[in-house]
């Protein structure tokens, strides 16, 4: 449960934790909060601010200083649960696409990939071959629209691949050698 910012529905964000705000001026803030959201005054707006009794126990709260200096370390310890980067983490994928890089149209002069996006450009994404290279220890990478804000992750194998095909056609070639050489003892006998 997070704990209420009586703080900020007073309007003293700034005076957080700040130990020359008096009383009075907590409670000239709290007047104006009150006039700022009453309920006459936000009828019509789409925003909605504090409420009166948030309002109210906002002032409750920060205007007895002990009833303060508990918020205050109430504050201190459980804001740090929340980290704000988490929220802004989640915002701009909007519209991700998972595909596979083979599905993306190659060029291999150039050594680059591109695939066409929703928005109607053919070539919205564009890969290339340092991308890849630049995550290649995960193997996916994601990349952004050149002309509108959808978003791309591509899903592809690292290099190895490559070696371990030439691996293993050598080992059948060399297990063919193997039965010729038995077929051609048998042969003999
Ligand atoms: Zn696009």
């Amino acid at each position: 449960m997070s704990i209420p910012d009586h703080y900020h529905v007073l309007g003293l964000e700034k005076n957080r934790f700040d130990s020359n705000l008096t009383s009075s001026q907590i409670r000239k803030a709290y007047r104006k909060a009150l006039l700022l959201n009453h309920p006459d005054r936000t009828a019509s707006v789409t925003t909605l601010g504090p409420s009166v009794d948030e309002i109210t126990a906002a002032m409750q709260t920060l205007a007895d200083p002990q009833s303060r200096a508990h918020y205050d370390r109430e504050l201190l310890t459980k804001n740090d649960v929340k980290p704000r980067s988490k929220h802004s983490l989640s915002v701009p994928l909007t519209g991700l696409e998972i595909v596979d890089l083979d599905d993306l149209c190659e060029d291999v002069e150039s050594s680059t990939w591109t695939r066409s996006c929703r928005c109607g450009n053919p070539q919205g994404f564009v890969i290339t071959q340092d991308d890849l290279e630049a995550h290649e220890s995960t193997g996916e990478l994601i990349t952004g629209c050149r002309g509108c804000s959808l978003w791309l992750k591509v899903l592809y194998q690292p290099a190895p691949m490559e070696s371990e095909e030439k691996l293993s056609t050598e080992h059948t070639s060399a297990v063919e050698s193997d039965l010729k050489r038995e077929q051609a003892d048998g042969s003999v006998t």
